[in-house]
Order: C-alpha cells, then structure tokens, then sequence
C-alpha cells in the first residue's frame, strides 16, 4: 500500500472528470492533477439513443480514455473506494490512499438493473432492449429493425435518470423507422411513464403531446415497470391513480425499451459527501461541496437539480475549475452555474426538438429567434454530427464554449403559445 499526494484529485474520468483535468491544465500549466478513472474505454453517451435508432454506430461513440486525458495529468486506473474527507485523501480498491489538496468527485450515476425484477436476466434478449449501456444498445436497433408488427413498450422510471428525454427520444425514432416501412399502422406502441408528464418543462411537454399524438402513441401517466418476464413477454407495471390508490398491470409486448431507475453510486452514497438522497451534497450554483469547503461536485452524481446531461456539464466545468483557482488564490468562490441543461429530443430520424432549459424550468435557449419547440433538421444535424464534435474537439479538450443562453429569446414563443 502506498499513499501519494496531488495537488487536485479527479474521481472519475467520463464526461465530467475529464473536462475539469483539461479544462484546469488549459488555465493553469503548472498544477499537479490526477485523475482516478478504472476504464480504458470513454464512451460518448448522447450517441446511444442514435445507435439504437440505427443511425450511428458505437464504434462511432468510444475512444480510448487514454486518448483523451492530457499527457501531463497522472492516470491512476483504478476504482475510489471511499473518502476520508476530515484527512483529505481517497482509498481506492487496491487499498492505496491519495492525498490531495482539491477534489473533484464526478464519478456519474449507477443504473439499478436489479430494481425491476427480472429485468437483469433478460435485457438483451427476449426483444427487452436499453439505450442505457454499451452493452445493450445495439440490441436495441436490433428490435427495432426486425420487428414486423406487434406491441412496443418505452418505459420511463422515476426521476432522477440521465437524459431525461432519452426514454421517449429512441420511442420516436422507432415509429419514424416503421412509418417509413409503411408497417406504423400494424403496432400499437405505448410510451409507460412513470412521471405525471410527457416532460419536466411544461412548454416542452405540450409540444412532444403533438408529436405523441402524430404517431399515434398512447402515453401511460404514473406507470412505473416493477417486474419483467422476458420469455413470455409480459411486463408488469405499478399504476398510481389520482387519489394515490395503486394497482398491479400487466401489458404483454412484441419488443419493449427500458430505461433502468438511476441512482448515487453505492460508494457515493455510503460516503461523507453524500446528501439524504445520496447525491455529491454541492450548493447548486458554485458546485462547492456544502460541508468541506475544498471539495467540489458535478455532472450526474451531483446533488444539483438540473437536467443530468452532458450539455449540463459543459456550463460546470468552468465553474468548478473557476472557483478551483479561486480558493488557491485565496479569492471567494463564485455563483457560476445556473442549472443549464439540454436535451436534444429526437422526434424522428430527420429532426429534433432542442430543448434547452435551467433551474426552476426556465426555458433558456442559445438561438434568437428559433421556435424551440420546432422539429428542426438543423438540429438533427446538430445530434448526429455537430455535437459529437463538440464533445470530443472542444468541451473534452478543455476548451470553453460559452454560448449564452437566454431566457428572453423564449418569451416571445411563450407569448404566442
Ligand atoms: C441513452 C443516453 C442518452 C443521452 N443523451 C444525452 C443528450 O442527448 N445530451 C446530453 O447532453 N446528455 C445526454 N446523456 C447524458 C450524458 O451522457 C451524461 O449526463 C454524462 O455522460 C454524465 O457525465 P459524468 O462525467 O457525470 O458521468 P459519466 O460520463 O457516466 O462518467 C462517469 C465516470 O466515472 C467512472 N467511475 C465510476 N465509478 C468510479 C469509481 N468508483 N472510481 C473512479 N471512477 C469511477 C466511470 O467509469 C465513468 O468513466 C445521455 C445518456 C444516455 C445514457
């Protein structure tokens, strides 16, 4: 066992973890950073809900972690374990302890298969299929590809997930694939909600009703999936009725799409840092750790309210590497991030609806004079190629992309609403 200090210490090298260590290398050549990351393989996740529409590859998705970290951060392969923050250090797996002077803790979320009995043993097979993970999306394609007629289900558990459009996202590319066979009619396809909406912005949830309504989908309010039966194609689900009274129902499918319930990481949850729900216990606006005051927290595993996206991080990582290098140049913290998040929701396999919204469900776009609502190629070119390369060229690199995002260029569509 060995103990080694670094000035600031990274948990977790996905989306989050690996923007702050370029982000902060690009601001400051000097600082020691390390970053704890046990995968070899980075995956671009927005990218699964088009693997599993067939319209992108996951090879198209991953690059080599390796690939992507500065030379000059140490890559410590291996799984934190648990956080002595009284101490300033983290134990990993192998039993070694890190010390540092800063922390960054963005290890993402975990996906609860084990929560929907019987989910784990038949996803990816049996037509029971998830965007969620590497390892199930192509599958996904796969239904929707050879699936004739029949019954397709799309589950959404309850909030909060990543992405929370994605559940229904994949459910529209589905029935724009078998329109443009000419077989939509031969389906009944049933979106099984376990929120009260289409959608957590109301502005954004009437307008997805339309295209709900368009494709002739019937959406399931307050139906959580508790229980799969993979070789006879039933899935039970726990329907809240208005008063509060539950009931157990089973729908049986020809295919279904499922999105896991989400949840801290269990070595989160167990930790110091953690809220009552298990989350990074940061302040929401300056991502600093609500107790230790040279810890920060941010993409999924933080306890912020925003929408857990990608598009959520590229606003945190400024803010987090910012008050970073405020507090080593003993300066206060600042009040950087306003819950910025967007979802890009694919309405069909030529459009999407960019919805772009912050805390409090304020619809904050970044393009004047643009009808969010509005199913646009442009943005459809926007999911399929220009975001990827913002990803991986730009947000990925270090490089900050601070294109404002105003509540004002919506008002006048609310206006007209
Ligand atoms: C189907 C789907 C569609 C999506 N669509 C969009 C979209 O359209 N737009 C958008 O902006 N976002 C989208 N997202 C969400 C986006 O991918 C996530 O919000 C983002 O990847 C979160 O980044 P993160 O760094 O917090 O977590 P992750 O990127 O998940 O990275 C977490 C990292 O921590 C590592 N880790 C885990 N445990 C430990 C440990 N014990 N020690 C050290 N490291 C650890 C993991 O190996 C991983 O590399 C989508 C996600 C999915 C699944």
């Amino acid at each position: 066992m060995s103990n080694t200090h670094h000035t600031l210490l990274i948990v977790g090298g996905g989306a989050a973890g690996v923007s702050v260590a370029n982000n902060m290398r690009r601001q400051n050549s000097a600082i020691d950073i390390a970053l704890i990351e046990p995968s070899e393989k980075h995956y671009y996740q927005p990218g699964f809900t088009i693997v599993g529409g067939g319209a992108y590859t996951l090879k198209e998705t991953v690059r080599n972690e390796a690939d992507l970290i500065h030379p000059s951060v140490t890559w410590i392969k291996d799984f934190a374990e648990s956080f002595q923050p009284d101490n300033n250090t983290v134990t990993l797996r192998s039993g070694d302890t890190i010390s540092y002077d800063y922390l960054v803790v963005c290890p993402g979320l975990q996906l609860d298969w084990d929560k929907i009995s019987g989910l784990k043993e038949t996803v990816g097979k049996n037509n029971v299929c998830s965007n969620y993970s590497a390892e199930t999306v192509e599958y996904t394609w796969e239904c929707i590809k050879n699936l004739e007629s029949g019954t397709a289900l799309f589950t959404q558990p309850p909030m909060p997930i990543k992405c929370a459009g994605a559940p229904q996202k994949i459910m529209y590319l589905a029935a724009d694939r078998f329109r443009k066979k000419g077989i939509l009619d031969k389906f009944t396809i049933e979106f099984c909600n376990a929120s009260p909406s289409m959608f957590g912005v109301p502005f954004f949830a009437k307008a997805l009703s339309k295209v709900v309504a368009d494709y002739g989908i019937k959406a399931n309010f307050n139906t959580n999936l508790v229980a799969i039966d993979g070789p006879a194609k039933i899935a039970t689900f726990e329907v809240t009725d208005s008063d509060g009274n539950k009931q157990q129902v089973n729908k049986s499918f020809d295919m279904i799409h499922v999105t896991p319930p989400q949840s801290a990481p269990d070595f989160i949850k167990e930790s110091p840092l953690a809220n009552a729900a298990g989350w990074v216990d940061v302040n929401e606006k300056t991502l600093q750790h609500n107790k230790y005051s040279n810890i920060f927290g941010l993409g999924d595993a933080a306890a912020t309210s925003n929408a857990k996206t990608a598009a959520a991080i590229r606003k945190q990582v400024p803010v987090v590497v910012d008050n970073i290098l405020a507090l080593i140049n003993s300066k206060a913290v600042e009040e950087g991030y306003d819950g910025y998040g967007s979802c890009p929701l694919t309405t069909s396999l030529s459009t999407v609806m960019l919805a772009e919204f912050s805390y409090g469900g304020k619809v904050t776009p970044s393009f004047p004079l643009l009808d969010p609502r509005k199913n646009r190629w442009i943005w459809w070119w926007g999911k399929t190629t220009g975001f990827p390369w913002l990803y991986w060229h730009l947000m990925i690199k270090g490089y900050r992309i601070d294109i404002p995002h105003l509540e004002c260029y919506a008002k006048r569509f609310m206006k007209e609403e």
